[in-house]
């Protein structure tokens, strides 16, 4: 049996509570599959800081630089509003996208048509979505230098961030990006600011170059970044994999996060470059909501965005494109069951708590594993 190593971070607040929910799915996958999933699970966020003093501590880390994935939940609450800066629960997922150089995040826009009510877009234009927004993450305006304020001596002051990107930062993005189109319906739109900025321009040029070279039967298509935000909203169903710069890429991702209704829906994913032994690439998968400290603990929280997060891994960490398929189309028909957590509740369906929502896609997932 094959063995997958998968490191489980529930962290703060909901964060346990929904991780829990992955655990059924696991099961099912290494009862119906033998996927031979073995799973550790450790502390990070406030949970860590009470107990060990970080927010996450060299042995997690460890665990995760030797995991094939890790499946972080959230962290955070008001619990650690007083603690230091470089103590607080996100410092933790932090220094995990750091130290595992996890510079491409994955944020895909789903919307189930059960759901397409939530959406603020008319239904006939989201019905369906499935695009993917892939980011730079670990480069760009949040990270150039010089990133100062400067006193001019005359009354005046100079604030100064620095937006920079070298070559091999935007070509591996662009890998990403064109390798992750080829398991979707290989289309990447590439969207800069090349009217008016210089590293918009060169962003351009390495994308265009990477597509020639090694990409050539991906279609590929250019686009401004003001213009590209203008079409998510107008007509969102044209696109496949949006690649972006981190600045664009945060404000672009969260649009996209909003046609599709509900917070607690969106799985992410961080990737790292493939190890050059193996191949495989360091990943992260997490929900992108927070530790929803407000209804920690009732039992109501939505498992679905870090079940769809463990889907992603499925795609895109472990290779069972099948079973990621099934697990979403599980997502799917729970939804269209009418079977809600009282952040999507709609007229006339079914509420329930998380361990019941777990369980209504664990069954469903089952079902399609064994048909
Ligand atoms: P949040 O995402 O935790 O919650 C926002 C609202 O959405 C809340 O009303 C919450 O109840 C609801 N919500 C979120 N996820 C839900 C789910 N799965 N099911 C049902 N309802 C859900 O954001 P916030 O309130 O701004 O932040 C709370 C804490 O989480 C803070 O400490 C913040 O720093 C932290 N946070 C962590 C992450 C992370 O771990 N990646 C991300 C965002 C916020």
């Amino acid at each position: 049996m094959a063995s997958r190593k998968l490191l489980l971070l529930p962290g703060d607040g909901i964060g346990t509570e929904i991780a829990a929910e992955v655990e059924k799915l696991l099961a099912v996958l290494n009862e119906e599959r033998s996927a031979g999933f073995e799973t550790e699970t450790a502390l990070v966020g406030g949970a860590a800081y009470d107990a060990e003093g970080v927010p996450v501590s060299d042995a997690t880390m460890a665990l995760a630089q030797a995991a094939d994935a890790v499946l972080f939940g959230a962290v955070g609450g008001p619990k650690w509003d007083g603690v230091a800066y470089d103590k607080r629960p996100e410092a933790g997922l932090l220094r995990l996208r750091k130290e595992m150089e996890l510079f491409a995040n994955l944020r895909p826009a789903i919307c189930y048509p059960a759901l397409a009510e939530a959406s603020s877009l008319k239904r006939d234009l989201v019905e369906g979505l499935d695009i993917l927004i892939v980011r730079e993450l670990t480069g760009g305006v949040y990270f150039g230098e010089p990133k100062e304020i400067q006193d001019l001596g005359n009354g005046q002051k100079r604030a100064i961030d620095t937006q920079v990107y070298d070559t091999y930062e935007i070509e591996r993005i662009a890998r990403v990006a064109f390798d992750l189109a080829r398991t979707r319906r290989n289309k990447v739109t590439s969207m800069e600011k090349r009217n008016v900025m210089v590293s918009g321009l060169y962003w351009n040029e390495v994308v265009t170059r990477i597509h020639k070279d090694e990409y050539a039967d991906v279609a590929l298509e250019h686009e401004l970044a003001d213009a590209g935000g203008m079409k998510l909203v107008k007509s969102p169903k044209i696109y496949d994999v949006i690649v972006t710069d981190n600045l664009f890429g945060d404000m672009l991702s969260d649009i996209a996060a909003m046609l599709t209704g509900s917070l607690g829906m969106l799985p992410s994913a961080s990737l790292g470059a493939p190890d050059a032994a193996t191949g495989k690439r360091k990943a992260l998968y997490e929900p992108v909501h927070g530790s929803a400290p407000d209804i920690a603990g009732t039992g109501e929280a939505n498992p679905l965005a870090m079940i769809a997060s463990l889907a992603m891994g499925l795609r895109y960490s472990f290779e069972m494109l099948a079973e990621a398929d099934a697990l979403e189309a599980a997502i799917a028909e729970t939804l269209e069951a009418g079977i809600r957590t009282g952040d999507i509740m709609a007229e006339g369906c079914t509420k329930v708590g998380t361990s019941a929502m777990g369980d209504a896609v664990a069954e469903r997932f089952r079902a399609k594993l064994t048909a």
